[in-house]
């Protein structure tokens, strides 16, 4: 094996896979020498379901395992099945996702792969160095895409709370659900002083994956998650089901400027890059859309410091998760009050960071007055 390549990717997961292919489709970059490491390759199993809304037609739609027009937002007091315009919400599972990067990364001749752990690497300027367990690499540029959880909690500047989660894909003996409606977010379960919710994709009239969420500061004791799913599947009156299979993770809700970790030659990507909205979690888009921009400025020759830098939405995400951080418990008012007050289809443009000043405006007026003036005044005093 040679020990020199143009870049190296620190993880083969899902940004570190979608780099690697869009630099193998592109024209000047395709002869680029690449090395991925990661101990877990070649990915094949259903480890993540990935959810997102996106234009009715994309590159996905190929692989896509189901898709909704029709999502649906409930609470106790409220309900409402949200407008998506032009979007589609749609779920693509990780297995797919891998087959088809690994498909395309084994036709490339200039991607090598190795399994074995990074330890860690360098920027030394002219060249940076990736240290794993057997041996040391030189290359250009690297990408990692390896998360240092410890950093992030071990500072406090920034609150960390976790998305974490667990779904079943249930098979129903009766007709339960209906294919045509996804639930996106139901806020009617206990909260418990917590943000959680529950997520219903349904694929069929008998079949669904049933997702149990939260935003909080730690993580529950595993039994509390399948309690809670029980809990829910029996409120819909669901008692008589087969598990085909179940999933779980946890995802950085965190403002925590990843990108200043970013230096000439080396690039976080992926949730080690902060490319999950902090908000909510949703990364796979941005992933999308962040992996289609490097390919672009690789060929600008720019240092990598300069690839990403905070914006508004980093701030509002900042002032949003302080808010729910402080007080974990209004989660469930902050989110009804938003679909309550607002069209859906500004909602959806402005968690993608699209919205433009005056929907922004008219997005903070559904929110507590007092609780987000005193968040912005906390912030603005501490941080600028
Ligand atoms: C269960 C689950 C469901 C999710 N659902 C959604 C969703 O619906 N919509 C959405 O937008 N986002 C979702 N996400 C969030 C996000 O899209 C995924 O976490 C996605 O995998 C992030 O990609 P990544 O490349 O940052 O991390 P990963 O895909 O986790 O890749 C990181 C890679 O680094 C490797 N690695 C770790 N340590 C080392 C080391 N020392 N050396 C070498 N390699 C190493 C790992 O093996 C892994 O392959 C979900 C996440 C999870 C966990």
């Amino acid at each position: 094996m040679k020990t020199d390549y143009d870049y190296i990717i620190c993880g083969g997961g899902i940004s570190g896979l979608l780099l690697s292919v869009k630099l193998s489709q592109d024209f000047s970059e395709s002869n680029k020498s690449i090395l991925i490491i990661d101990p877990d390759f070649p990915k094949t199993k259903n480890d993540r379901t990935l959810c997102f809304w996106d234009n009715k037609n994309t590159v996905w739609d190929g692989i896509i395992t189901c898709k909704w027009d029709n999502v649906f937002f409930n609470s106790d007091d409220f309900n409402k099945t949200l407008d998506l315009g032009s979007l589609t919400y749609k779920m693509l599972s990780s297995s797919e996702f891998y087959n088809y990067s690994n498909s395309i990364i084994k036709n490339n001749k200039n991607i090598e792969v190795l399994n074995s752990n990074v330890l860690n690497f360098t920027d030394n300027k002219k060249y940076c160095n990736v240290k794993t367990s057997n041996n040391t690499f030189t290359c250009s540029k690297v990408f990692n895409s390896i998360i240092d959880w410890d950093e992030v909690k071990a500072q406090t500047k920034y609150p960390l709370l976790i998305q974490h989660f667990e779904g079943w894909v249930i098979k129903t003996d009766n007709e339960s659900f209906n294919p045509e409606k996804a639930t996106f977010m139901d806020f009617s379960i206990n909260q418990d002083q917590l943000t959680q919710f529950m997520y219903i994709l349904p694929f069929s009239k008998n079949e669904a994956l049933v997702e149990y969420t939260l935003f909080s500061k730690r993580l529950l004791e595993s039994n509390k998650y399948e309690a809670a799913i029980n809990k829910y599947l029996n409120s819909l009156n669901i008692n008589q089901y087969k598990i085909i299979s179940k999933e779980s993770g946890k995802i950085p809700m965190t403002c925590f400027p990843f990108f200043n970790k970013n230096s000439e030659n080396i690039l976080n990507i992926g949730s080690a890059g902060g490319w999950s909205k902090p908000s909510t979690g949703y990364t796979f888009k941005n992933i999308d859309k962040q992996t289609t921009r490097i390919v672009e400025f690789l060929k600008s020759h720019r240092s990598f410091d300069k690839f990403i830098s905070k914006d508004r939405f980093w701030f509002y995400d900042l002032i949003f998760l302080d808010v729910l951080f402080y007080k974990n418990h209004l989660g469930k008012k902050l989110f009804s009050d938003m679909f309550k007050k607002n069209n859906s289809k500004t909602i959806f443009r402005f968690l993608d960071n699209k919205s433009n000043f005056i929907e922004e405006f008219k997005i903070m007026l559904s929110f507590s007055k007092t609780i987000f003036l005193s968040a912005v005044l906390k912030r603005l005093f501490n941080v600028f």
